[in-house]
């Protein structure tokens, strides 16, 4: 039997830094966040937690979690996952080179451990629903959060299976052929969990890469600066279908909206003549005519109907 009351207990008493004014509750919330990010994928079989992967599911949840508390900014990820460590049921294989060095990104850290993973008793634990409450709870209230943030947490990981459903739905769409018309099947969730859905799909499909000029940038926090951006719109057609996707940086997104740039028959980047652009180097002109960077899988593609209709309505010829 997995002994419930000794990780009860340990997650009580995470060792975090305490500081009264730079936390609400005056405790370090990262670790217990990270716990609570796993444990909600892990429920809905999006991470195996004997081989734990820094990908977009964790950072994307990390995010979100930390979108709930009363810090300005989202904390850095790389920090609890090297720091559990210490916390005794935590596993941090290390390359013998990096026995002595303290990861200062992501990639660092990543380039450092060859396995990170969870005890196997605790895994158990988490599989099963009544310790996996348990447990959760212990996070809850073991002085990481106030009340108003960990009410807020545990209605997220109550809600966060519906993101992940509606993500399997959107994700099966592409089975059939695209559709202009909302023709969905299936209700959509609360506007948090179907946006972060589509935003998964869009930044896994695309390797968090912009399809314009395939800039790839991940903050220490964990979040990416490409956005996945629709190419009908949503607010008029409602369409999360992935092939309805792309994933933009923040610059070529802008320019995507407002009609700058499109995408031609034959998924080249196309750029507005009506541009007046100024700028040291033009990161705008020089895509014009060149090749996107497309998802590996054929299925996921853009649409050619929706990237028509953005060429049509929405670009300045
Ligand atoms: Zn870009």
């Amino acid at each position: 039997m997995p002994n419930l009351p000794k990780y009860q207990s340990k997650f009580k008493s995470l060792n975090v830094d305490k500081n009264q004014s730079r936390y609400s509750a005056g405790k370090a919330p990262h670790k217990p966040v990270l716990l609570l990010s796993l444990i909600a994928l892990n429920k809905n079989n999006r991470m195996d937690l004997s081989n734990i992967q820094i990908n977009v599911d964790l950072r994307e949840t990390w995010g979100e979690c930390w979108e709930l508390l009363d810090y300005d900014r989202a904390g850095p990820i790389h920090l609890p996952l090297y720091h559990m460590q210490s916390d005794g049921f935590w596993n941090l294989d290390i390359k013998p080179e990096h026995k002595h060095s303290h990861p200062k990104s992501v990639k660092k850290l990543n380039e450092m451990v060859t396995r990170i993973s969870l005890d196997e008793e605790l895994i158990d634990l988490f599989n099963q629903p009544d310790s996996r409450n348990t447990l959760v709870n212990a996070l809850l209230n073991g002085g990481y959060f106030s009340e108003d943030e960990a009410q807020r947490l545990s209605e997220k990981i109550e809600s966060i299976d519906q993101s992940f459903e509606y993500e399997e739905k959107i994700v099966s769409m592409v089975k059939d052929e695209f559709q202009m018309q909302d023709a969905l099947a299936f209700p959509m969730p609360d506007e948090i969990a179907r946006s972060s859905s589509f935003r998964r799909v869009i930044l896994i499909n695309y390797d968090e890469k912009c399809a314009v000029c395939g800039m790839k940038i991940v903050a220490s926090s964990g979040v990416s600066i490409i956005d996945a951006a629709h190419i009908l719109p949503f607010s008029k057609f409602r369409i999360d279908d992935p092939r309805n996707g792309l994933a933009l940086c923040k610059s070529h997104h802008w320019l995507f909206d407002h009609g700058l740039i499109s995408v031609d028959t034959h998924n080249r980047t196309i750029v507005s003549g009506s541009l007046d652009i100024e700028m040291p180097k033009d990161i705008i002109s020089q895509y014009h005519k060149e090749a996107l960077i497309l998802p590996e899988k054929a299925s996921m593609f853009p649409s050619l109907t929706a990237l028509e209709w953005h060429r049509e309505n929405i670009f300045y010829k």
